[in-house]
């Protein structure tokens, strides 16, 4: 999922039509001086954090400014902060427009309809969670037809809009429309769609590229998105692996099992810190390079829970043999494996040998991992 800042995603409106503020992306406090002295941001202007989290506007990411000092003490007291675990390294300045009302439109994927689905209610500029499911139109949206006029003039309705501001919604739904098609979008957001005297702008953009899509949006290949450095080298080794707070590292086959295996050393108490998805690999030397990966993240033990079907046991076994010895003596760890399925008699034995605690049973294995992990940081 590659998640486009504000300014980013306001780039692509402002290349579609659709209506913004004139605004400008700065990204030092001087900067921000400079462009609303200069006019290219009219004053007063509305200063914003450029990070991927919401609900800056109620988190003092969303500053306004009516001269070229205060913009230039906004952007200074938003720059270089951290706003919900982001830094903030770009702020947005934009024009501060007379707001009559707040309005929410968005295009998403419903999943369980297979369809894309149209939302939009007349009570914008909160999160969409929090406003009641009556006050929300849902339109499934037919992926080859798109909108069509009835379903632009139901929303209209569900806005109050008439006359000219409902031909505005009209025009810019079709653009949208356009616009989640054309990024290959999980999700585009207007929220909030100010009405401005009987026009429409767009104060806030978010834009959300489907991942099975970036090989089309060569584009966005360089947006730092919210993967750690480890996961940054996993992905560009073609390696499934996430990073959450616990201690034990869990490498498992199938996302199946992997959910099922963190299930387990939760349930004995333990805290997966690491997991790593093997898939189909039946090569040793991905397990290695996998392995060589989790140690990387100094987990306190780590559990191998592998069904060998396509994978085959002894595969798996020789590769994680392999890797174990490449581990600098300081950085080793704890390991228990248990793998069951195709060879699963020569792994066992190929890992006994070489001291891993390898098991059969899950609870037992889980066990084992949760208490090696023990008493380690
Ligand atoms: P979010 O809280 O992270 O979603 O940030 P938004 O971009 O939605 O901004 C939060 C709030 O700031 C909006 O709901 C508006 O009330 C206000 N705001 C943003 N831009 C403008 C603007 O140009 N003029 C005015 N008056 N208010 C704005
Ligand atoms: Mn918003």
């Amino acid at each position: 999922m590659v998640k486009l800042a504000e300014w980013r995603g306001k780039e692509i409106f402002r290349k579609n039509g659709i209506p913004l503020p004139r605004g400008r992306v700065i990204r030092s406090p001087e900067e921000a001086r400079a462009a609303a002295e200069s006019g290219d941001v009219p004053l007063p202007c509305v200063v914003k954090a450029q990070v991927l989290a919401g609900g800056r506007g109620k988190g003092g990411a969303v500053r306004f400014a009516n001269s070229p000092a205060e913009a230039e003490a906004a952007a200074r007291a938003i720059l270089g902060t951290e706003f919900k675990g982001e830094t903030v390294r770009e702020v947005l300045l934009e024009e501060k427009l007379p707001i009559a009302k707040e309005f929410y439109v968005s295009l998403t994927l419903d999943r369980s309809a297979r369809l894309p689905l149209l939302m939009v209610s007349a009570q914008g500029g909160v999160e969409i969670e929090n406003v009641a499911e009556e006050a929300i139109l849902r339109l499934p949206i037919h992926p080859f037809i798109g909108l069509a006029a009835y379903e632009r003039r139901k929303a209209a309705r569900q806005l109050g809009v008439a006359g000219p501001t409902a031909k505005a919604l009209e025009s810019l739904l079709d653009r949208l429309w356009w616009v989640f098609q054309k990024e290959d979008a999980e999700l585009v957001e207007i929220n909030p769609l100010a009405l401005v005297g009987d026009g429409l702008v767009a104060l806030d953009a978010k834009v959300i590229v489907e991942d099975d899509a970036t090989f089309r949006h060569p584009e966005y290949a360089d947006i730092r998105d919210d993967r750690t450095p480890l996961e940054e080298v996993a992905r560009e080794e073609g390696i499934a692996f996430v990073q959450l707070d616990g201690n034990i590292g869990v490498i498992a086959n199938g996302a199946g099992l992997t959910m099922a295996t963190l299930d387990v050393l939760q349930k004995f108490g333990g805290r997966p810190g690491v997991f790593l998805d093997l898939g189909g690999t039946d090569d040793p030397s991905k397990v290695t390079q996998a392995f060589l990966l989790m140690a990387r993240a100094k987990p306190a033990s780590v559990f191998l829970n592998i069904f060998g079907g396509v994978t085959r046991c002894d595969t798996v076994a020789r590769g994680l043999v392999d890797a174990m010895k490449q581990v600098p003596e300081g950085e080793r760890f704890p390991l228990v494996a248990r793998i069951r399925g195709n060879n699963e008699t020569e792994g066992i034995a190929i890992l006994r040998s070489a001291g891993v605690i390898s098991l059969r049973e899950l609870e037992e294995s889980a066990r084992a991992a949760v208490a090696s992990a023990g008493g380690r940081p």
